[in-house]
C-alpha cells in the first residue's frame, strides 16, 4: 500500500497489508471500492410484519436465556418484540461474556434473516446490539468483500475515513454531465457506499445513477489510456516502406489458388499501413481456415522487398514448425532465407542461427515466443507477425509489445473478438476481418455422441480411414493432472491400435521432445499415420487438409473457443466432407449443456466468441484471469454498450482538447494500471 495513504488513514502495517490484498493501495482505490451488497437497517420491523426469509431489523426484550447441549452446545434467546410477539435467536458459537450481556430483560436490536425454526420463528447469528439510540441508520449499510482478519466494521471505518479526506472533485465538464444525464462524482461515490433506501428500492440497481456515473468514469479511463497508447505509437516516426511487389507477385502466381476477396481487401489495408510513417498495429481476425497464413507471407514479402527482416511468432513449437515448413516452401523459390529457432536445437546450433540473424543472413525468422524471451537480435527487424495472438496471455502480449515498439506488428487471431471487447481492450489496435472462407469448403458437420456409444465412433473413424481419409482423436483435457492426461492419451492410443492393427496410429502430446513431435506431425501430413491420438496440443493452427474427421473425447469439459479451434482442424480440404464428433459424458451441468448446444448449432466463429464471452466473462477471454489483473470493476461490457460508446467519443474529445482532465482522470482511476490495460 501507498505510504502516504497509510499515513493519512493512520493504519497499522498489518491493516495496510490486508488492504493491499484487496488491491486497495491508494485513497482513490478505497473510495472506488464497490460493496458486495447492502443491509437495510434503516427501518424497524416487527415479527408480524416481517417476511420470512428476508433480513430484518427487529427490536425487542430478552425474556429467556438458555444454553442447550443438543445436538451441540448452543445459546438460545427468547425475545419478545415491541408488539409482544415471540421469536428466538440461536448462536452456535458464543463467548462467556455474551452470556453476561444477553441476560433477561435486556433490550436488544437484532438484524438478521428470519426463518422458521424448531420453536417458531428464529434468527441464527444475527447482528445484535444492546446499546443503540432511537435513531435508525439513514442509509443502507454496505457489506464489502474482505479478507480474514479485516472485519466489516474496521473496513467500513477505513472507507468512511478515506471518503472524508479524499479529493472527490468532479473533473469532467458540467456540460458533458448534463447532456448525458450523469450525476456528479461525489454524489455518485457517496451513494454507492451509503445508498439512500428510498432511491435504492425504486430503481433497478443497474440503472442506478450512481453506478451509471462510475461505470462511465471507469470506461472513460480505459478509453483514455488506450487512446494515449495509440497516440504515443503514432508519434513514433518511421520511414515509409518502399516495396516493389516483385516477390509477392511471384508467390501469388505460384499458388494453386486465387486469393479470396477478403484476403485481397485485408492485404490492401495492410499495404496502406506499411506506407504510413508510424508503426502498424493491426489485428487480423479470421475464422479457422480462412487463410491467414498466406496473408502473413505476402505481408512479410513486402517488408523483405523493402530491405528488412521479419519475425513470425507462434504459440506452440508444432505450429512454429508448420509455419517454417510452409514459409520455406513459398520462399525457397524466391531465394529468400528462412530461419527457425526451436526448442529442439542444441545450444550451438541456436547460437549459430542467432549469429546469422544478426548478420542479416536470414530474411525471416520463425519461432515461439522464446524468440522474445531469449532476446534474439536482428540486423534490421521491421515487422513482427504474431500468429494465434489470443493464445498469448496479457503479460506475454505486453512484452511482445514493448519489444516491438518501433516495428510494425501484425497480429492474427482465429478467436474473433466481439465488438464490445475490441472497443474496450483493443481500442489501440486496427482490426481487419477475413470474413470469407476460401471456396469449395464443405462446412464441418458436428455430431454429438454420448460416451456409451463410443464404439460406433471408433468404427466410423476406421471406415473413414479405409476411404482414404485421416482422423484426429483428441483426448480429454484433465486440468487437475497433466500426468493423468498423459496416461489416458497413451491408453487410448494403445486400445485403438490393438483394435485396428492394419492402420498406423500416431500419438502426440506435450511431453514429447519437439523433434519427436515434428516427426509425427510430418508423418501425419504425409499420410504415413492415418489416425492421430493427441492431447489438445494440436488445437491451434495445424493444417492437414486430408484429415477430415475430428473426434473429441470428454468434449463437455472444453471451452467453446477451444472446441471451435479443434473443429477447425478439419474441413480444410476442397470438396471433402468432414465431421467433428463430440463424445460427451453425462450428466451434464448447465454450462456444459449450453456450450455443447452452441458449438452444435453454430459454425460461425464470431457467434461462438460472443456466446463464449457471455458464458465466461472477459477476464478469461483475454487470458487475464490467471494474471490476477482486475479488468473492469463496475462496467460490464456485455450490458453497458451505450456507456462504452459514450466513453469512446468522450475520450476522443478529451484527448484532443483537455490534457489536464485526462491526466487527473487517469490518476484517479488507473494510477499504475495503464500499461496493463493497453493489451
Ligand atoms: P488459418 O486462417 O486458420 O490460419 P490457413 O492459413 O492455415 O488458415 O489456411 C487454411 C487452408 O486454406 C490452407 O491449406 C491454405 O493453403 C488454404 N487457402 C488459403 N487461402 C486460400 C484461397 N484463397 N483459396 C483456396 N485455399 C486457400
Ligand atoms: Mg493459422
Amino acid at each position: 500500500m501507498d505510504k502516504d495513504t497509510r499515513k493519512q488513514l493512520n493504519l497499522s502495517n498489518a491493516t495496510s497489508d490486508k488492504l493491499s490484498k484487496l488491491h486497495l493501495n491508494t485513497l482513490a482505490d478505497i473510495v472506488l471500492y464497490l460493496p458486495l451488497r447492502y443491509e437495510d437497517e434503516t427501518r424497524l420491523s416487527t415479527i408480524n410484519q416481517a417476511t420470512i426469509g428476508s433480513s430484518v431489523l427487529i427490536e425487542g426484550t430478552i425474556i429467556k436465556q438458555a444454553v442447550q447441549y443438543r445436538p451441540r452446545k448452543q445459546l438460545l434467546l427468547q425475545i419478545k418484540d415491541t408488539q409482544n410477539s415471540i421469536f428466538f435467536i440461536r448462536l452456535f458459537h458464543f463467548y462467556p461474556n455474551q452470556l453476561k450481556q444477553y441476560t433477561e430483560n435486556t433490550k436488544i436490536r437484532a438484524f438478521g434473516e428470519l426463518k422458521r425454526g424448531f420453536y417458531g420463528l428464529e434468527m441464527t447469528h444475527p447482528k445484535i446490539k444492546t446499546q443503540f439510540s432511537d435513531q435508525l441508520n439513514p442509509y443502507l449499510t454496505p457489506i464489502y468483500p474482505t479478507v480474514s482478519g479485516l472485519s466489516q466494521n474496521t473496513l467500513r471505518t477505513i472507507i468512511e475515513n478515506a471518503l472524508s479526506i479524499a479529493d472527490l472533485e468532479d473533473f469532467l465538464p458540467d456540460s458533458l454531465l448534463k447532456k448525458n444525464e450523469l450525476i456528479d462524482f461525489k454524489s455518485a461515490v457517496l451513494s454507492i457506499h451509503y445508498p439512500n433506501p428510498e432511491r435504492y428500492y425504486h430503481e433497478e440497481f443497474n440503472q442506478n445513477p450512481a453506478l451509471k456515473r462510475l461505470k462511465f468514469d471507469e470506461l472513460l479511463a480505459q478509453q483514455l489510456s488506450m487512446g494515449l497508447i495509440k497516440a504515443k505509437r503514432n508519434e513514433t516516426k518511421k520511414h515509409q516502406l518502399n516495396f516493389s511487389n516483385k516477390f509477392s507477385n511471384i508467390l501469388l502466381q505460384s499458388l494453386s489458388f486465387e486469393l479470396t476477396n477478403a484476403q485481397k481487401k485485408v492485404l490492401h489495408e495492410i499495404e496502406e499501413d506499411l506506407r504510413q510513417n508510424h508503426p502498424m498495429h493491426r489485428l487480423l481476425q479470421g475464422d479457422v481456415g480462412s487463410g491467414k497464413t498466406i496473408v502473413a507471407a505476402l505481408t512479410a514479402l513486402k517488408v523483405i522487398e523493402s530491405g528488412y527482416q521479419v519475425a513470425v511468432i507462434a504459440p506452440t513449437e508444432l505450429l512454429a514448425e508448420q509455419h517454417f515448413n510452409q514459409f520455406q516452401k513459398w520462399f525457397d523459390p524466391l531465394n529468400l532465407k528462412v530461419a527457425w529457432l526451436s526448442g529442439s536445437q542444441n545450444k550451438k546450433q541456436k547460437e549459430q542461427t542467432k549469429q546469422e540473424i544478426v548478420q542479416g543472413q536470414y530474411h525471416i525468422v520463425i519461432g515461439t515466443h522464446a524468440l522474445i524471451q531469449e532476446d534474439v537480435k536482428f540486423q534490421n527487424l521491421e515487422l513482427i507477425i504474431i500468429d494465434e495472438q489470443h493464445r498469448f496471455g496479457v503479460n506475454q502480449r505486453l512484452s511482445l509489445k514493448q519489444k516491438g515498439k518501433e516495428v510494425h506488428q501484425l497480429m492474427m487471431s482465429a478467436t474473433p473478438i466481439p465488438r464490445t471487447l475490441s472497443m474496450t481492450y483493443f481500442a489501440d489496435v486496427d482490426v481487419s476481418a477475413l470474413d470469407e472462407l476460401p471456396p469449395n469448403r464443405t462446412p464441418v458437420k458436428t455430431i454429438l455422441v454420448s460416451e456409451p456409444r463410443r464404439e460406433e465412433v471408433e468404427n466410423f473413424a476406421y471406415h473413414k480411414i479405409k476411404q482414404g481419409r485421416q482422423v484426429y482423436w483428441v483426448c480429454p483435457l484433465i486440468e487437475e493432472s497433466e500426468a493423468l492426461q498423459l496416461t489416458t492419451t497413451i491408453e487410448t492410443h494403445d486400445t485403438l491400435q490393438k483394435k485396428f492393427p492394419d492402420i498406423n496410429i500416431g500419438l502426440v502430446h506435450g511431453r514429447l521432445q519437439s523433434d519427436e513431435k515434428a516427426q509425427i506431425m510430418s508423418d501425419f501430413k504425409e499420410n504415413k499415420i492415418q489416425l492421430l491420438v493427441a492431447t489438445t496440443v494440436i488445437e491451434v493452427g495445424i493444417n492437414v487438409p486430408n484429415a477430415s474427421t475430428m473426434v473429441i473425447e470428454h468434449s463437455e469439459r472444453m471451452g467453446l473457443s477451444q472446441l471451435h479451434q479443434l473443429r477447425g482442424r478439419v474441413g480444410r480440404g476442397e470438396n471433402i466432407t468432414s465431421e467433428c464428433i463430440l463424445i460427451y459424458k453425462t450428466p451434464l451441468s448447465d454450462v456444459e449443456k449450453l456450450r455443447l448446444k452452441v458449438i452444435y448449432e453454430s459454425n460461425d466463429g464470431f457467434e461462438i466468441a460472443k456466446q463464449d464471452l457471455m458464458i465466461r466473462g472477459p477476464g478469461e477471454f483475454l487470458g487475464a484471469k490467471q494474471s490476477g489483473i482486475p479488468l473492469l470493476r463496475f462496467a460490464n461490457i456485455n450490458e453497458d454498450w451505450d456507456l462504452l460508446e459514450l466513453a469512446k467519443h468522450t475520450a476522443q474529445d478529451l484527448l484532443k482538447t483537455s490534457p489536464e482532465i485526462v491526466e487527473k482522470h487517469l490518476n484517479r482511476w488507473l494510477p499504475d494500471k495503464e500499461t496493463y490495460l493497453g493489451v
